[in-house]
């Protein structure tokens, strides 16, 4: 392993990533946090130039998707990068140790450098009867999450689970899982939300306190704004479909095969926000939507709940359509869901509408308002 002491330059260097790969990927990281060009040298210098921060990743209730999202991008060698950028010195997946000796270097990290590693959090963690769904070497994951992300400079929460806890809190929600933010109250978070979330933007958040020495901008659910402050149908390339009234009317149709919006197979892009359509996936070739699958709004507040069922398009009232403010087609969205899932989503809306600081979700009021479109008869 590479010790940290060294700089990341050296240490891809020893790795054989070559200069013009680093400087490609410099280049992405300005573009995706939305940046202007002209700051790429300030990331160069700065990602060069210094020593690898520490990382621990725990993952708790998971699928380890957001392990693998992180471990399997390639564009432009993000895991390659990444992997160099911080010293990654726990992580289950990744470490050749286990059991008992993988919890020594965990205890070993947190007790040796308090205040200085960056902690990722990856999966939900259960709070009913003491935590005892969920406990690694004896302890519990909210023990764990608590004294870790506490030492922590930074606290990075990947995916939905981790972020509100995504499908593990769905109804009925047996084991009383959450999100890291409710287990472990007070603690710097960044959210992450996504099912799973893009590498590039945990990447970027990196790039980002390497450079500047502090997080990016965030929102009201400290997500950053470069990430999650704009809305994915301003973004979506099958949007002058939209706005001319061609749709997909069935799976596999004419218009399925031209490309057309997907907006009546039940796509939720008119009330997402999120850079999926810019960062993209494998190798940033493509995204659901271009592949021909509605965006089901991964990375909205308690998607599960809020945004199902995934396949009935978003309701078009007479006189409202979807050329609506945003938050009145939530309310309507949720309207329309039936069974408990009615329940737990109207239950939702409300804590979301009386949020202390009366300030409703980016994704529905932040968000801008779609333009003008046609009616969908
Ligand atoms: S409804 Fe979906 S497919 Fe259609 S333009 Fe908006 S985001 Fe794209
Ligand atoms: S298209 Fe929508 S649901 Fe699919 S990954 Fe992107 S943001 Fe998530």
């Amino acid at each position: 392993m590479v010790p940290s002491s060294t700089t990341l330059a050296s240490s891809l260097a020893l790795r054989g990533i070559d200069r013009r790969k680093f400087l490609k990927f410099c280049s992405a990281m300005v573009s995706t946090l939305a940046l202007p060009p002209k700051y790429t040298a300030q990331v160069v210098k700065a990602l060069s130039n210094t020593k690898r921060p520490i990382l621990v990743w725990l993952q708790f209730q998971d699928c380890a998707g957001n392990s693998e999202s992180m471990l399997r991008s390639s564009h432009p060698s993000v895991a390659e990068v990444v992997l160099d950028l911080l010293s990654w010195e726990y992580h289950e997946i990744i470490m050749a140790g286990a059991g008992k000796q993988a919890e020594a270097v965990l205890e070993r990290v947190v007790r040796e450098n308090r205040g200085k590693y960056i902690a990722v959090v990856e999966g939900a963690i259960p709070l009913a009867d003491e935590g005892v769904y969920c406990t690694i070497g004896g302890r519990s994951a909210v023990d764990i999450a608590r004294e870790v992300c506490s030492g922590a400079v930074a606290t990075i929460a990947v995916g939905a689970c981790a972020w509100d806890g995504g499908i593990v809190k769905a109804h009925p929600n047996p084991t009383g899982a959450v999100g890291l933010e409710e287990a472990v109250p007070g603690l710097k978070v960044v959210n992450l939300g996504g099912c799973p979330h893009n590498p590039a933007n945990t990447a970027a958040v990196l790039t980002h306190y390497l450079t500047f020495n502090d997080l990016p901008a965030l929102d009201q659910y400290n997500r950053p704004l470069f990430a999650y402050g704009r809305l994915i149908h301003d973004q979506c390339e099958r949007r002058a479909h939209y706005d001319a009234g061609r749709y997909v009317q069935e799976w596999g149709d004419e218009g399925h095969r031209k490309g057309y919006c997907l907006y009546k197979m039940g796509c939720k892009g008119p009330q997402a926000t999120y850079n999926c359509p810019t960062v993209r996936w494998n190798d940033a070739t493509s995204w659901p939507v271009k592949a021909g699958h509605g965006c089901i709004s991964c990375a909205s507040h308690r998607f599960w709940d809020t945004r199902s069922p995934f396949y009935e398009r978003l309701p078009d009232v007479p006189g409202f359509g979807v050329d609506v403010p945003i938050s009145k087609i939530g309310w309507t969205l949720v309207g329309a869901v039936t069974g408990a899932t009615v329940v737990h989503g109207v239950g939702q809306v409300i804590r979301e509408k009386v949020r202390p600081d009366d300030t409703p979700p980016v994704d529905e009021a932040g968000a801008a308002r779609p333009s003008s479109g046609p009616r969908h008869n």
